[in-house]
């Protein structure tokens, strides 16, 4: 057994009875519900909901949370999948994806920016200081600067070499589970590593809110934006309902306007669970012959404190953090 299934199994065995609400492994039951509650994608999850947690605590906003988790993983050197350190793209260029977003409606997103440490933190002032909800480019980067926020180097030695290695081959074929430790093969140029940070807090009075970051595919398309930046595709938050975030191969995502159809399920009644489920059925219908070596994984928070997640393939991890526990790791049950 490794560190990170000794950790899983004895996190399972006490969170099943810590974390009333939960979905654990194997397991569908949902009986129960505590708030507040902040829930993650993967492993990184773990440390982000604890940064969140400490905002929330001190009685913080739920956005000042979910920003203040996301910031973690983004300023992660040994992480690839997610700002400063991930992988680049075909180009070596690294182009950062992120969106954030209030249960009251407001949002804010940047696509493919280069140079800024933080686009969690560009998104949010897209969300507050502008019309909009989306900057790309070379004019999210602008803003960004105009804004105070340092232009950086992000691409890491490690990051380059890695990108150098898969050079050699050039060949593009997304892995699954890279952020997974135990099932990640994230090994520098022979795995297509990607995975992204979706975070999603209820406060105590069932105020919402999300944040998704990520470095999107390596060895992408220079250009390509995934479904992070989305909003409704990587992201979606509502009050009245409760929130979903998704990872895995974001084209799909897109496609099925993912995290908006989770909400929605759940809005006629679904658990989040179900919702889950329910969502990555859809993507499984209509992959089925490529379903096989596709990762898409759904993560959903109900108003009420109540979690779900779904993959298609088995290895997708979320982490869970409430009053009774900050630093819970659960596996997702899968359709395969
Ligand atoms: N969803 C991200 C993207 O497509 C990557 C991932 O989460 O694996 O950019």
């Amino acid at each position: 057994m490794t560190d990170r299934r000794r950790f899983l199994a004895t996190t399972l065995a006490a969170g099943a009875a810590a974390l009333p609400g939960v979905s654990c492994a194997g397991s569908a039951a949902q009986a129960g519900k505590r708030r507040p509650r902040i829930v993650s994608t993967w492993d990184f999850g773990v440390a982000a909901n604890q940064a969140a947690w400490q905002v929330l605590n001190k009685g913080g906003s739920v956005l000042d949370a979910v920003e203040a988790g996301a910031r973690v993983p983004e300023a992660d050197p040994k992480n690839h999948s997610v700002g400063r350190a991930g992988y680049p793209d075909r180009d070596g260029r690294l182009t950062l994806d992120a969106s954030i977003m209030d249960g009251n409606g407001d949002c804010g997103a940047v696509a493919a920016i280069e140079h800024i440490a933080h686009p969690i933190s560009v998104a949010r002032r897209v969300m507050e200081k502008t019309p909009h909800v989306l900057l790309v480019g070379y004019g999210a980067e602008q803003f960004a600067i105009e804004r105070g926020f340092p232009k950086e180097e992000l691409l890491t030695p490690e990051s380059e070499q890695a990108w150098r290695e898969w050079l050699k081959k050039s060949e593009y074929k997304p892995s699954a589970n890279s952020e997974n430790k135990t099932y990640g093969k994230g090994k520098p140029g022979d795995a297509n590593n990607h995975d992204t940070l979706g975070l999603l807090a209820v406060d105590a009075q069932g105020r919402l809110a999300g944040a998704c970051t990520t470095s999107g595919m390596a060895w992408k398309l220079h250009g390509r934006v995934g479904d992070s930046p989305i909003i409704g595709a990587g992201l979606y938050v509502d009050n009245e309902v409760g929130g979903a975030t998704s990872t895995g191969v974001g084209e799909e995502v897109i496609r099925t306007a993912g995290s908006f159809l989770v909400v929605e399920l759940m809005r006629q009644g679904r658990t989040p669970q179900q919702a889950c489920e329910e969502a990555v059925r859809r993507i499984v219908r209509k992959r089925m012959k490529t379903a096989r070596d596709l990762q898409v994984g759904f993560l959903a928070l109900g108003r009420n404190g109540e979690v779900g997640a779904y993959a298609i393939q088995k290895g997708f991890t979320y982490a869970v953090c409430d009053s009774g526990k900050q630093d819970a790791l659960f596996d997702s049950t899968s359709a395969m």
